[in-house]
């Protein structure tokens, strides 16, 4: 093989440790841990050995130095001679031997590293090698697959008891450990994840595993998984909503006979970790509620027949990585199944003891606390420039995923492009097909609906004795039709889903306080406000909010004040066109500018929990217009 870059040995490492991280058959998201053992200088200036290894949670595919805590190997070492230690023992000594004492919480698996008297070693989860470790045998597997000089290790939980028996086997070539994975070794980084590449291509030429060419299946019902997803998420989300991520690629692991088998076990006791010790198995047209209540703990993978795979996140990102943990766990055990006839996992009592360890519970404390909006998803139209714009990044910012719609394409690609889990859907939405096509991307994508901003419009002026009738049609048609269009899609999608929602529409002061010669607009926006009001009245039962905010006089970055509606306006009041915006704001009682961020603010208010008792409202975000108070 090629050599392994880098200047200094722990440079080495770390690009070792990229290469094994950069392949998801052997490992994925945080799985598995590097070493190798170097001579450092301590801090009274001696000579010392040194073994640097991966901190507990990091990710090969994207470590660093500063992710390889290092111990003293000499403190370390006279370990060997215990006979027994406790996981909190352990965890505790070896925090007492780290080179620097605020470095990353060092592998679980550091003394396995360090009890092995090679320089450098590896450990992966790979699949192949987890299909032999699960065989009904695994150690005739393991030697009929990769040969006598392999050894096997009986499933012993990570910790000091397995790190001494494999350290028994340091004669060996390398160790598969039963229903957990590989430990590989060698005198150079290449020796060591040559072995394990060499190793892994053999267990997958035993198992006769060939790269699947995607078989085409027929596009299941576009409605029917729609309802499926909704219902689904409904169900996952208590406390906190959840994110759904699909993965049609699944579907043959779905669609097998033995499927609910499949989704009994895991490939390694990692991945239970992240998506729990078993999949739920659903049709497309199951109960999902009456399955979700009856697996216990709340899934967060799923098999559809018909359909393939599902996993349940606090966000798309976990969601994902949880749905290609599940389609690599599901491959894994799948082959398994298919050359052995059969298979062995942990007992029920390993699992929940596995399930329930302080030690790797820890990886899961690191996280950070969820922004409040997190697993929400949101609908903002109009979100191109202007108001939308800002509401967009107000709600990307609070962790909302969102979809934004608006007819103007450039304008919301470059919106989108700054956000991190928005997608965009283009077009007008006097469309039927666009709303629909929005409503469907929301649901397609994130698994369903939580909030619909409302704030598509134009402006629309003229005198009522010589006003166009298709300006006034307009005005209607985009301000106002459009809006209930977009109501009634999304009325069905939160009613199916069953959690509530929140409907905001963007209406303006010009809905109680109107100005003469702005007719098509103040009529659209005063229906826009009795459109709010009737879904209220409606969505209430089932838990759906909708409520209203009226702003007032927002110039900055809006492309409803057009330079031909600034003129108007200006000759309407009797002032300069330059003086419009100070006119505006000088007017209010505040006398304050008002901007897209306070209308924002107030929207994430009425998108969040924490307006739960309101609907039916109207906040005014204008400055303080007496003519335009609500009533
Ligand atoms: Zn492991």
């Amino acid at each position: 093989m090629t050599a392994v870059p880098g200047e200094s040995e722990l440079e080495r490492l770390v690009a070792r440790s990229r290469l094994i991280g950069a392949d998801p058959t052997l490992v994925l998201y945080g799985g598995g841990n590097t070493s190798t053992k170097l001579t450092e200088v301590d801090h009274l200036g001696r000579e010392r050995r040194v073994i640097r290894i991966k901190g507990s949670g990091s990710d090969l595919g994207t470590v660093t130095v500063s992710d390889f805590p290092g111990l003293w190997l000499d403190e370390l070492l006279p370990l060997r001679e215990r006979a027994a230690m406790s996981d909190e023992e352990m965890v505790a000594y070896l925090t007492r031997c780290l080179v620097e004492p605020d470095s990353a919480r060092p592998s679980i698996e550091t003394l396995l590293h360090a009890f092995l008297p090679a320089t450098h070693v590896d450990h992966v989860h790979a699949d192949a090698i987890c299909s032999l470790a699960n065989a009904p045998d695994p150690g005739a597997a393991v030697r009929e697959a990769l040969g006598e000089e392999v050894a096997v290790v009986r499933y012993l939980r990570p910790g000091f008891e397995l790190s001494r028996r494999v350290a028994e086997l340091a004669d060996a070539r390398a160790v598969v450990l039963a229903h957990h994975g590989l430990v590989t070794w060698g005198d150079t980084h290449e020796q060591s994840l040559g072995l394990t590449l060499e190793l892994v291509g053999q267990a997958r030429g035993y198992l006769g595993l060939v790269e699947e060419a995607g078989v085409e299946e027929p596009e299941p019902d576009g409605a029917l998984v729609e309802r499926f997803l909704v219902r689904l998420r409904g169900c996952l989300s208590g406390e906190r909503r959840v994110v759904l991520a699909t993965e049609r690629a699944q579907q043959s692991l779905a669609d097998r006979p033995d499927a609910e088998q499949v989704a009994a076990m895991r490939s390694t006791p990692d991945h239970m970790l992240r998506i729990g010790a078993r999949s739920c198995v659903l049709g497309l047209d199951a109960d999902a509620r009456a399955a979700v209540e009856s697996h216990g703990e709340p899934p967060r993978a799923f098999l559809v027949p018909g359909f393939g795979g599902v996993a349940a996140g606090p966000d798309a990102g976990a969601a994902r990585a949880r749905l290609e943990i599940a389609g690599h766990t599901g491959a894994s055990v799948a082959a398994t199944l298919d050359r052995f006839g059969g298979a062995s996992w942990l007992s029920a009592q390993e699992v929940y003891e596995f399930e329930n360890w302080p030690l790797e519970l820890y990886k899961l404390t690191l996280a950070p606390r969820p922004p409040e909006l997190a697993g929400h998803v949101a609908l903002v139209t109009g979100a191109a420039s202007g108001i939308g714009r800002d509401v967009a990044a107000d709600l990307a910012g609070r962790g909302a995923h969102l979809v934004l719609a608006d007819i103007d394409e450039r304008g919301l690609e470059a919106v989108c492009a700054g956000l991190p889990l928005a997608v965009s859907v283009p077009g007008d939405l006097t469309d039927e097909e666009v709303v629909d096509r929005c409503v469907h991307t929301a649901v397609a994508r994130f698994g369903g609906l939580d909030a619909v901003v409302l704030n598509a419009g134009i402006a629309a002026t003229g005198a009522l004795e010589t006003l166009d009738e298709d300006d006034w049609e307009r005005s209607l048609d985009v301000n106002l039709s459009g809006q209930f269009r977009l109501t009634r899609r999304a009325l069905g999608v939160l009613r199916e889903q069953g959690i509530g929602g929140s409907l905001v529409y963007v209406a303006s002061k010009n809905a109680f306080a109107p100005g003469a010669g702005f007719g098509p607009y103040s009529v659209a926006k005063a229906g826009l406000v009795q459109l709010m009001r009737i879904a209220a009245l409606e969505g209430g039962r089932h838990g759906i909010r909708a409520n209203a905010v009226n702003p007032d006089a927002i110039f900055d970055g809006s492309k409803l004040w057009s330079e031909e509606l600034r003129r108007e306006r200006a000759a309407a009041h009797g002032i300069g066109v330059d003086e419009l915006e100070a006119f505006y704001a000088g007017r209010s009682l505040l006398g304050r500018p008002v901007t897209g961020s306070d209308v924002a603010e107030a929207v994430a208010f009425l998108v969040s929990d924490r307006s739960r008792a309101t609907t039916g409202a109207v906040i005014p975000v204008d400055g303080g217009v007496p003519a335009a108070f609500p009533r």
